[in-house]
């Protein structure tokens, strides 16, 4: 699979496989309207899909940028908390990031738009950093705590718009902040998914006694504990 024509035969195969599997009685039945169940907000990594729920068929409402950035696609995001009134809002942040990667180096000579979503990235790592951060530990570890920190910082930033927090403080709206493990970084093996935060709450003794938690319990876990 070399040149383009090679490539979009597997687009086509895939165009075809989801006019074939496409769930027209469930579709009727919610009256051809969307009905998603969650807003999801992740780095658009390749590595990072929105499948991690399942099929996002009418279930997740996807917004993708650089980095998972609130900020960088606040309307999408208001979209599907407020409009759409999903119940339930992920962010999910990731090993390895590409964007908190670039943020960290300079990237002075990017197009202009790409510059200004990184500027976005470089300013959450700043909000989320402070000082928490080891110094002279292993660089993959070192851009996972960042990634963490930053999904936190992208919660703190939902808290901030006063109809977002409100929903969540009537129990209308629940915002977890979730870790895709891709490179074993938190220990327990590659590619699962760690909670990290639920509301804006970070203490994981405390996310373990949230009751809506309770079952998922196991993937409570940060890399940034009592720092
Ligand atoms: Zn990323």
């Amino acid at each position: 699979m070399e040149n383009t024509g090679d490539l979009f035969t597997i687009v086509q195969n895939e165009l075809a496989r989801f006019e074939k599997n496409f769930p027209l009685d469930s579709f009727r039945a919610g009256d051809y309207a969307q009905h998603p169940f969650a807003t999801l907000l992740t780095c658009c990594d390749a590595r990072v899909p929105s499948t991690i729920l399942g099929d996002p068929f009418n279930r997740v409402f996807c917004i993708e940028n650089i980095g998972n950035q609130v900020r960088n696609s606040q309307g999408s995001v208001q979209y599907g908390l407020l409009h759409l009134n999903t119940p339930l809002m992920l962010v999910a942040g990731h090993t390895d990031c590409g964007a908190i990667k670039a943020s960290n180096s300079d990237y002075q000579e990017e197009p202009a738009a790409l510059k200004a979503e990184l500027d976005m990235v470089k300013n959450s790592l700043q909000e989320g950093q402070g000082e928490r951060i080891a110094p002279n530990q292993d660089e993959a570890r070192c851009y996972a705590e960042m990634a963490e920190l930053n999904v936190d910082v992208q919660i703190n930033c939902l808290r901030e718009d006063k109809a977002i927090l409100k929903r969540m403080e009537e129990g209308r709206l629940m915002v977890i902040g979730l870790m895709v493990d891709l490179h074993n970084q938190y220990g327990d093996g590659y590619g699962r998914i760690y909670i990290t935060n639920c509301n804006g709450i970070t203490d994981t003794e405390s996310l373990k006694k949230e009751p809506a938690l309770k079952a998922a319990a196991d993937r409570i876990r940060r890399l940034t504990e009592n720092k």
